[in-house]
């Protein structure tokens, strides 16, 4: 799943593919860019802010444009060499192909594809929490903004990217776990906010590189999650059943005994 240190290692994949190169070819195809071509354009850096791609380019007359890409569930982007069979999937979702003389760039499955100004790239990202994977990750500005809705679920607050940047399905999950917080806790009543938003920028920041998200500190199949997708499978702490259940828009996994503000009404997960 793409969360925010998925992103920043595919910013990374792409950074190393086609930095400072200039590009051979490109072919859009999504209707708002299909008569753009960029051929001649150098691709400047590839970077990320929270789960959003920041490609940014200069076009032959130096003029700086951004292309914007977002992951989702399942976009992907894959850089292959010269010549090399493209195994990424299925070729009805591509999206976008960038060649370079050294690397050619495939976004699958991409959303929000759009060219902008990089003056403007704010318009696309601006509206996000501090990036928990960014050089000015801000964790008393975090903390203000989840503070601003007391009576939201902590579940909901930690995936609301206008709050911070990063946090995905799987971290939310693992987050809430690690400090013992039920997800259905209002944010006004969740104890030590700022220890919770450095654990998140930990375990983001520890899966940096790689692409296995683990929380555990093991990479084996199996065992890289505490409750995230181990619905009914005993908890790593107490043994007890973990549930899953909605909450807002995702699935929510926790145990019932090491996070215990759940309310005693809902169904067993
Ligand atoms: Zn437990």
């Amino acid at each position: 799943m793409p969360e925010g240190d998925t992103v920043w290692n595919t910013a990374r994949v792409l950074h190393r593919a086609l930095a400072g190169a200039r590009l051979t070819g490109s072919d859009f195809r999504v209707p708002q860019l299909a008569t753009t071509d960029l051929t001649g354009w150098t691709v400047r850096e590839s970077t990320s802010r929270g789960k959003h791609l920041l490609l940014r380019l200069a076009a032959p007359d130096d003029a700086h444009w951004t292309l914007h890409s977002h992951l989702r569930m399942d976009g992907v982007w894959r850089a292959y060499a010269p010549g090399e069979r493209w195994s990424g999937r299925p070729a009805h979702l591509i999206r976008v192909v960038l060649r370079s003389p050294g690397a050619v760039a495939v976004g699958y499955h991409l959303h929000e594809l759009a060219l902008v100004p990089t003056a403007e790239e704010d318009r696309l990202a601006g509206h996000l929490g501090p990036d928990l994977l960014g050089p000015d990750w801000d964790a008393a500005e975090a903390v203000r903004r989840l503070t601003a809705h007391p009576e939201q679920t902590i579940g909901e607050a930690l995936l609301d990217q206008r709050n911070l940047a990063g946090v995905g399905n799987l971290y939310k999950c693992e987050v809430l776990f690690l400090r013992g917080v039920s997800p259905w806790t209002p944010v006004g009543a969740v104890p030590d906010l700022p220890g919770m938003a450095a654990l998140a920028q930990r375990l983001l920041a520890a899966n940096r590189g790689r692409w296995t998200q683990s929380t555990t500190g093991s990479l084996h199949r199996g065992q890289t999650s505490y409750v995230y997708g181990r619905r009914a499978q005993p908890c790593r702490r107490c043994g007890t059943a973990i549930r899953k259940q909605e909450l807002g828009e995702r699935v929510t996994y926790w145990c019932p005994v090491c996070q215990p503000e759940h309310p005693s009404d809902l169904p067993p997960g």
